[in-house]
């Protein structure tokens, strides 16, 4: 049987190189890249070349003198975007290639060749705003392919869920007033990027469509599979997507450097499971996963496997989600809580 899985994959991604010393670095990818030769993985999933998104497909998130700043760092060793964020001479392709990577993935999917795909890429893209390069991010992937379903395939609704450990700034505000394209968040808080509180649900037309679920350090599998599949997969219900995209981050890893949460590899592939479940409930499973951060190299190839096998309808572990949440059930309940006294309107209903 032909794989229904796809991997975004291609060396121009580690072309991109913020420097030494650089949390995102080159390696991440290696890393990443070795894990697919593994048995349990090898061999099932087909494998992804990723194309250069156009100008078009970019403009439909970006400001055009904003995409022309970025592309006038191709061939310069060295430019600086802001602090966290700098460019060597090809990361411009690479960022091409990540966001159009997420466009291939997405025209695979809905030609039906392949359920889901992986997009294992880099730069990073969820905190990249309309016109801002922001925390390691140039071009915002999961943004540009959210609209190019929309645009070239007639989607209406698309879910993203971010659990990366920081907040995806850029994709909240890209989607802020638009009620057809939900974002969900779980991020470590107050943090990095700053933003992300409860309070942000949305503006106009799209109040509600932003979920923001603030977390204090030390939230682990429990809580993590719980929120997902209590809060998130209950809205998915009655938003009913078309698509599922994934802003699948690994600093949420229990060694991660730049975080302070609990997740185990196991929880990865409990997360990735009971949203893969809701998503054949709602969207015949149609469902990209796109890399963002994640910086301990043993938990992005342990957690990244959990999660591909999952995808590949392989079980990543035997363990029961909800057994695994089950430990952090009334860290839940407050945080449903508080979900529901904000987003009542919307959601209050499906919330229980
Ligand atoms: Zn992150």
């Amino acid at each position: 049987m032909a794989p229904s899985t796809a991997v975004v994959k291609d060396p121009i991604f580690m072309e991109h190189n913020p420097g030494p010393y650089h949390p995102e670095s080159p390696e991440r990818l290696r890393v990443l890249y070795q894990m697919l030769e593994d048995p349990e993985i090898r061999g099932g999933f087909l494998e992804l070349r990723p194309r250069e998104a156009k100008r078009e497909d970019l403009e439909r998130v970006h400001d055009p003198r904003y995409i022309d700043r970025i592309a006038e760092t191709a061939g310069r060793p060295r430019t600086s975007l802001d602090p966290d964020t700098q460019t060597s001479a090809r990361s411009y392709e690479a960022a091409l290639m990540a966001a159009g990577g997420c466009l291939e993935a997405i025209d695979r999917i809905m030609a039906g060749e392949i359920k889901n795909a992986f997009a294992m890429i880099r730069p990073p893209g969820h905190h990249a705003e309309a016109s801002r390069a922001m925390g390691f991010c140039l071009f915002n992937n999961v943004a540009v392919a959210a609209r190019y379903a929309q645009a070239s395939h007639g989607i209406e609704r698309v879910m993203i869920l971010d659990w990366d450990l920081h907040h995806g700034n850029g994709t909240q505000w890209i989607f802020y007033e638009d009620p057809t394209v939900f974002y969900g968040s779980t991020h470590q808080f107050p943090y990095y990027p700053g933003s992300g509180s409860f309070q942000e649900i949305g503006k106009g037309k799209g109040a509600g469509y932003t979920v923001n679920v603030p977390l204090s350090v030390g939230h682990g599998d429990a809580e993590y599979v719980g929120i997902y599949r209590r809060i998130f997969c209950a809205i998915a219900r009655s938003f009913k997507p078309q698509l599922l995209i994934i802003s699948a981050g690994f600093d949420i890893y229990r060694g991660d450097p730049l975080g302070g949460m609990g997740v185990s590899p196991e929880g990865f592939g409990l997360m990735a499971r009971v949203l893969l479940e809701m998503a054949e409930e709602v969207c015949g499973g149609r469902v990209l996963v796109a890399l963002e951060g994640g910086y301990d190299l043993q938990g992005l190839r342990e957690g990244g496997k959990a999660v591909l096998m999952e995808m590949m309808g392989k079980r990543s572990s035997s363990l029961d989600p909800r057994e695994v949440e089950s430990g952090g059930r009334a860290r839940v309940d407050a945080l449903l809580k508080r979900v529901k006294e904000i987003h009542g309107d919307k959601w209050g209903e499906v919330l229980i």
